[in-house]
């Protein structure tokens, strides 16, 4: 039959073409890297992780992305069985050494009958003599083929920037004044309750820090990328410019962490570092990204107590975002309505993050395998976290909903707002739902629900 070409070999690339693979059909995928560089990426491996090295919460009861990991791991996903071989400890978090994880997708890659890997730039839009295609190009799409992509749809592609997050060598950290613990001594999965290492800061400290942060110098910026911020990822000099206390709101919250070197005096704000590799020599600024100048960098990031010395592995930055108006352009079963070869997949569809990217990934490989073998599958119960997300990109919600449409579309990672709502009930002789008992039993019922319908996908 066909052979399934997938252009990039990134996240969502490489489960889609192992998934198809998998399926017993022929894949061939043109993966740039190797002769031609993104911005971001500096390897030509598989699957690279361009920033933190974390996938987010492995919580699958309490979290929609724990839940998301679990989905694909139970459809085989190559992307979550290199996640889960190469973690690392991160409290409730899976986080992974990047270059076990990337070499592990890569061998996996190479090394299947099915695959063959062409290390080549698709500069253009996809030869007519290819009947079965997935661009999974991600958020830094070749201008050349996002050009013909805007040729195609006839709409402009939406771009903005993401702000990466500084990495700090270890050794560089004075480890007298900062210590190790995470929030509220959580352990999760393969964790010891004390995975980050804690900066502490008193109430002059965190004013100084916050009033550096709004006058330092920020990367230019053309109009045309002038773009709205994306609230999850929010740079920290835009959150210090909305008030004093924002970032002690934020990343920069003292709650659960205690200072075993002043243990009876509360820190006001807390910078917490993150283990980046299984070495454990780097380590990452939780939720520091940024779009200020290099050189004011380092000079503000040595404010914080503990990392008066540091030296940075990385700074952060900032990049673009290539993503598409899914909604409109692609049909509900991914592919694109003006060239029904052609299906999207991974952060150009305008899913955002590492596991969502690999999940949309996975749901398109199986697809695009059902089409090559013939046959018809349906995408995931909307019920589902994999099919919540292929909900938010073609516009399911939309739909249902009985919305105009009127509402622009932006990415999101996914989170339980995308899921049907459930009616739970309080236990038989409790009194009012107290604290979070509800919300909790919410979850559950959403993510117990979405293992037991997943069982009729795929
Ligand atoms: P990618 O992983 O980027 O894969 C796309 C592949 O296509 C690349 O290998 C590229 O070389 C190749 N390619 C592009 N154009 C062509 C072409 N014309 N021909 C052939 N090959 C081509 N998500 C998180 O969860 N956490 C983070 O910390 C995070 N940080 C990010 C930081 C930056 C700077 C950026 C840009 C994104 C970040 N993201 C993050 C978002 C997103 O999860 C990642 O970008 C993720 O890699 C997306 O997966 P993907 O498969 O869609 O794209």
């Amino acid at each position: 039959s066909e052979p399934i070409h997938i252009i990039g070999g990134g996240l969502a690339g490489s489960e889609a073409a192992w998934q198809a693979a998998e399926a017993g059909c022929q894949v061939i995928i043109h993966e740039m890297r190797g002769v031609r560089g993104t911005d971001a990426h500096s390897t030509d491996s598989f699957a690279e992780l361009v920033c933190s090295n974390s996938f987010r919460s492995d919580d699958h009861e309490q979290n929609a992305v724990g839940l998301l990991h679990e989905e694909m791991r139970r459809r085989g996903s190559i992307i979550m069985r290199a996640a889960d071989l190469h973690k690392l400890p991160a409290g409730g978090a899976l986080a992974v050494d990047r270059h076990g994880f990337s070499a592990e997708v890569t061998r996996a890659i190479h090394n299947h009958a099915n695959i063959t890997v062409l290390r080549e730039e698709i500069a253009g839009w996809p030869p007519e003599d290819w009947k079965n295609v997935i661009i999974a190009s991600g958020p830094l799409t070749s201008p050349a083929l996002a050009e013909a992509i805007m040729a195609k749809t006839g709409e402009d592609a939406l771009a903005f920037f993401d702000a990466i997050a500084p990495i700090v060598h270890k050794d560089s950290i004075d480890m007298d004044v900062v210590w190790a613990q995470s929030r509220y001594d959580k352990a999760g999965p393969g964790g010891t309750g004390a995975d980050y290492l804690n900066c502490p800061m008193d109430r002059d400290q965190y004013f100084a820090f916050v009033e550096a942060l709004k006058t330092a110098p920020l990367h230019e910026f053309k109009d045309w990328e002038n773009v709205p911020y994306f609230d999850g990822c929010l740079p920290i000099e835009v959150m210090a410019e909305r008030g004093v206390e924002t970032l002690r709101h934020g990343p920069m919250k003292p709650v659960g962490l205690t200072n075993p070197r002043n243990p009876t005096v509360k820190c006001y704000a807390i910078v917490q570092l993150r283990q980046d590799n299984a070495l454990g020599t780097l380590w990452n600024m939780v939720g520091f990204q940024t779009k200020m100048r290099y050189g004011i960098q380092s000079d503000i990031f040595r404010m914080i107590p503990g990392l008066e010395n540091a030296q940075f592995a990385r700074l952060g930055g900032l990049h673009r975002n290539t993503f598409l108006n899914s909604p409109k352009l692609l049909g509900p079963d991914l592919k694109l309505k003006a060239d029904p070869r052609i299906r999207f997949a991974g952060q150009v569809t305008g899913v955002e993050g590492y596991v969502e990217s690999a999940a949309c990934g996975l749901i398109t490989g199986r697809l695009a395998a059902a089409d090559a073998r013939g046959e018809s599958i349906a995408t995931p119960p909307i019920t589902t976290a994999l099919g919540a997300l292929v909900a938010h990109i073609t516009g399911g919600h939309i739909e249902a909903e009985g919305y105009s449409g009127a509402r622009s579309f932006q990415p999101m990672n996914v989170n339980f707002g995308l899921f049907p709502e459930v009616t739970v009930v309080r236990p038989e002789g409790a009194g009012r739902w107290r604290g979070n008992d509800k919300t909790i039993a919410k979850r559950r019922a959403i993510t117990s629900r979405a293992l037991v319908d997943l069982e009729a996908w795929g």
